[in-house]
């Protein structure tokens, strides 16, 4: 991986947003390797493929690139609020490239979020636009990237430090098998795993988890059972080979991450 941007690729064009894209686009091309498969390489999808900027040749995976200059590991702006939702829910997120670079047109951070780790609870909607604005009342959203559970960040490049492929491949197929999950259910495994993540011991009790009631109640306001749902979501991470049992109402995190 060659951490420099060809900045001069982007002569013709004047503003900063479209070198910004074309430049970090012919990176991901040439740099980029699917985390997914053996693919060492990412196409560039067509320019009019609406949200979609890279695809793997090999398990057709897609990948969609944000770069900037600024590094916001909490939170990164995201198109339309509703088309995110919906497509959460019918499991047609694009895999999220984080990409960061610095004014000498270095590559900085690159973090690669899988397209079954963003749930409805990490979308944040914003505010309709105002009426002066040009399409006044669309609402936009947020991806907040600080209520996805650390295993599902990939850190491929972090403060100018290239990860070994390897160890990316390692920690994608560690949490695979969340894909396999339908949507609706992989939301509420996903946020109890992210609760257990917050408690940050490696032993823990149902009662730490629960702990998280109220903030769970809040992400899912159609369910008033959120306990037993809690315990059936423990139990789903148990198969999932992220926790142990080790007597009632105490669990023990596996070497997942
Ligand atoms: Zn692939």
């Amino acid at each position: 991986m060659d951490l420099d941007l060809r900045a001069g690729l982007a002569s013709n064009y004047k503003s900063p947003s479209q070198v910004a894209r074309v430049v970090s686009e012919h990176w991901a091309a040439q740099n980029l390797y699917c985390p997914a498969c053996d693919s060492n390489r990412l196409n560039q999808s067509p320019t009019n493929t609406r949200a979609v900027d890279l695809l793997c040749p090999r398990c057709n995976q897609v990948f969609q690139l944000k770069s900037s200059l600024r590094w916001n590991q909490n939170k990164i702006v995201d198109a339309a609020y509703t088309s995110m939702i919906s497509a959460i829910r019918s499991d047609k997120v694009p895999s999220l490239v984080v990409m960061q670079y610095t004014n000498f047109w270095k590559v900085w951070n690159v973090l690669l979020v899988p397209h079954f780790f963003f749930t409805e609870s990490a979308i944040q909607q914003r505010r309709p636009l105002g009426l002066s604005a040009r399409r006044a009342g669309w609402v936009g959203c947020n991806i907040l990237l600080s209520e996805i559970p650390p295993d599902g960040k990939l850190h491929l490049v972090t403060d100018g430090m290239i990860t070994e492929v390897d160890q990316i491949r390692k920690q994608y197929s560690q949490i695979r098998s969340f894909s396999k999950l339908s949507p609706d259910v992989r939301g509420w495994t996903l946020d109890v795993l992210r609760a257990v993540r917050k408690i940050n011991k490696a032993e823990f009790t149902l009662s730490e988890v629960y702990s998280f009631e109220v903030e769970l109640a809040k992400a899912h306001p159609g369910n008033r059972n959120v306990r037993p749902k809690i315990r059936q979501q423990l139990q789903k991470l148990r198969e999932l080979q992220f926790l142990e049992f080790v007597r009632p109402g105490c669990y023990r995190l596996l070497g997942t991450k």
